[in-house]
């Protein structure tokens, strides 16, 4: 299973794809995770990307496609993979068919998970207490919104012209929208 999981930040993604990886057996590769490790690692990527995560900007597409495309190669991305993340920009998208043509497969789904503005900034708050990510404070959080709006959102009518985009409704119990992303993924 080849899964796209898209959607504004805050949105769930990360919990939710962890959870269905796990469910389905395949890799949860996200692109902020990636990025998180090497500038905690402080490696020149991490160095590189920094920068750009601090501001809630996008890490430059070059960087961020040549990571992806290395990650895909691994083996354990060889049977399936749930990507978070990515792609962010329609020249991501576009890496991201190539890499896929290269490697003979295609996607099985494009999920759109959904949540509104005022539930995004209570949950990125309540991250940022939580977790302390340097990308959550009030300022970088409203930039991130931003980003995805300009940037981002135009990918999910591009993925529904392609008839594999499936919106999940991400509001309610985590439990719940495991439920739905699972019934929709097994159909
Ligand atoms: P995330 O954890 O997915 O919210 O990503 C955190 C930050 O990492 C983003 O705000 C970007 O700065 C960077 N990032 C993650 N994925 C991408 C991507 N596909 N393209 C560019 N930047 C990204």
């Amino acid at each position: 299973m080849r899964v796209l999981f898209m959607g504004p930040p805050g949105a769930g993604k990360g919990t939710q794809a962890a959870l269905l990886a796990q469910r389905f057996g395949i890799v949860h590769i996200s692109t902020g995770d990636i990025f998180r490790a090497n500038v905690s690692q402080a490696t020149p990527l991490g160095v590189k990307a920094k920068s750009f995560m601090d501001k809630g900007e996008y890490v430059p597409d070059d960087v961020t496609n040549e990571m992806v495309r290395d990650r895909l190669t691994w083996d354990d991305a060889v049977a399936g993979f749930i990507l978070d993340g990515y792609p962010r920009t329609v020249a991501q998208v576009l890496e991201l068919d190539s890499m896929l043509a290269d490697a003979g497969v295609q996607l099985d789904a494009v999920i759109e998970i959904t949540a509104n503005t005022d539930e995004l900034v209570e949950r990125l708050s309540k991250r940022a207490a939580q977790q302390g990510r340097s990308d959550d404070t009030p300022d970088v959080i409203r930039r991130r919104l931003e980003v995805y709006t300009e940037s981002t959102a135009p990918l999910i009518e591009l993925y529904a012209d392609r008839g594999i985009l499936t919106p999940i409704d991400g509001l309610g119990d985590v439990d719940d929208v495991t439920a739905r992303l699972v019934n929709a993924l097994a159909n």
